[in-house]
């Protein structure tokens, strides 16, 4: 029976969209808007990442609308990471267990695909080129700008859901009101992004179902697949001091930095000086706040609530877990959405919280620790332990990519146990084979059996 609340979601990206899907599936009408014209009918390009990397806590809220089948048929498993050094070596690392992988999707095709399965639903209204300018907390008044007709007009739903990310206007009107608690910080570095053409063939040029890593301690370049053969590559840098952004001017500085420090992929890179210089610094940004709610009136979710920086590859699949939990509140609560706002913020912001931070210490791991053979070393050590004591050990990793059933917070405060008891084992170990050495599998016995 269709519900008579209006509830209106702003930001029509990817957690706006599949939230909203959720919303008119719980029997309710919603209005999307989004600020951007539609993407389906534009090429807005100079957005944020080409594509993403969708894993498990992704694949379970699209399967729930029944997408998942079709985006897998456009994603890239991605089953390893391969790490380049400076020679050009490669060194290898598997994401998980055998088959499994995270996947590059595309991130405008997945929003196409979000919007149009919400167009073909009768409740849902989708406005674009609507810009949240200010909402009135206290009534839910929103200011909107018609950015075709420079008009302001105003909407005043009954529960708005703020999905419109990390710069999120809703949040900001929540911000002006009493005890909000905000804070954002950003890293020393930006990113851009680099491509790595298809080869003449059509074909990729570099491995294709892996994530490459060109690690260099203080900063790094990765490149994802896409379908068309090509690779997005993400230079992720200081904005100043030497190299930097700031340092590196002209054509032939980039050019000479590149063929030094990237050599193996830089003859693949025919557009890399014009890229250099034509495509955006992105920034880097961490933003916690809380509350995420204002009585049942008003719920953020999604980057809005809580900005990561990408090197956890979760931003994209926390949002969609936050629909996942919210759909399960919203069968259990009905309309009460006190209750369910409340419950979705104090089960939420733990995990969201934990994430955040753990993505912020993969940036180590990835730019510098994955050229470390002591480090590769000890992720070899830890598959077999995971072999060895299946119901007591999984990877931090696994963790957080493959196991949607472990919340982010829980998945922390596990691998920060494994990660003090491997301290300990490391002692023993100078390689592989002494894994099986008796003081080793004494060591496991005390503290995993
Ligand atoms: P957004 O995707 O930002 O969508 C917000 C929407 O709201 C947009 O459509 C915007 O136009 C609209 N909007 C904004 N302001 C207004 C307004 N005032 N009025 C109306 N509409 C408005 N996540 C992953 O899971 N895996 C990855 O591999 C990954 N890689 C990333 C790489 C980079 C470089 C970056 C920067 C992020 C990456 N992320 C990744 C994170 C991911 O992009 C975000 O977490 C995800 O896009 C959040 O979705 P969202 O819908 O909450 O916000």
């Amino acid at each position: 029976m269709e519900k008579t609340t209006q509830l209106s979601v702003m930001g029509g990206g990817l957690v706006g969209c599949l939230l909203s899907l959720y919303l008119a599936k719980q029997g309710y009408r919603v209005d999307v808007y989004e600020r951007r014209p539609d993407l389906r009918r534009t090429d807005i390009g100079g957005g944020r990442s080409i594509n993403l990397a969708l894993s498990d806590r992704g694949w379970r809220a699209l399967e729930t609308i029944g997408i998942a089948e079709d985006i897998k048929k456009v994603a890239i498993p991605m089953y390893r990471r391969v790490m380049h050094d400076k020679n050009g070596n490669l060194s290898f690392q598997p994401y998980g267990q055998e088959g499994q992988a995270i996947y590059s999707v595309s991130r405008g095709g997945l929003n196409q695909a979000l919007l149009d399965l919400a167009e073909a639903e009768p409740t849902i209204s989708l406005h674009f080129q609507q810009q949240v300018m200010e909402v009135e907390v206290a009534t839910n008044k929103v200011t909107m700008l018609d950015t075709v007709s420079g008009q302001e007009h105003h909407v005043q739903p009954d529960v708005i859901f703020a999905a419109d990310g990390a710069y999120s206007m809703v949040r900001l009107s929540l911000q002006k009101t009493d005890r909000f608690n905000y804070e954002q910080s950003y890293l020393d570095y930006g990113y851009k992004e680099l491509t790595i053409p298809p080869a003449p063939d059509g074909g990729w040029q570099l491995e294709k179902n892996a994530l490459h890593i060109w690690p260099r301690g203080q900063y790094m370049m990765i490149a994802l697949p896409n379908v068309d053969g090509s690779f997005t590559c993400t230079l992720f840098f200081p904005y100043e001091g030497d190299p930097s952004f700031q340092s590196l001017q002209t054509e032939a500085q980039v050019n000479s930095f590149f063929q030094e420090i990237f050599p193996d992929v830089t003859a693949l890179m025919p557009d890399l000086a014009q890229e250099f210089f034509e495509n955006p610094v992105g920034s880097l940004v961490t933003i916690k706040c809380l509350p995420w709610r204002h009585s049942g009136k008003i719920l953020l979710l999604g980057d809005a609530a809580h900005a990561i920086v990408p090197f956890y590859g979760q931003g994209m699949n926390a949002g969609f877990e936050d629909c996942t939990i919210l759909r399960g509140l919203l069968e259990q609560h009905q309309d009460d959405w006190e209750t369910i706002f409340q419950t979705f913020q104090d089960l939420r912001k733990p995990n969201t919280d934990a994430i955040a931070d753990l993505a912020v210490y993969n940036f180590i791991e990835m730019r510098d620790k994955v050229a470390d053979p002591r480090f590769l070393l000890q992720k070899k050590v830890e598959s077999k332990i995971t072999a060895q004591y299946p119901d007591a050990w999984l990877p931090l990793y696994s963790m957080v990519t493959f196991s949607p059933d472990i919340p982010y917070a829980e998945a922390l405060a596990n691998g920060q146990r494994q990660e003090e008891i491997m301290r300990g084992l490391m002692e023993y170990i100078q390689a592989e084979e002494d894994y099986d050495k008796p003081e080793v599998q004494q060591y496991l016995r005390t503290h995993l059996a």
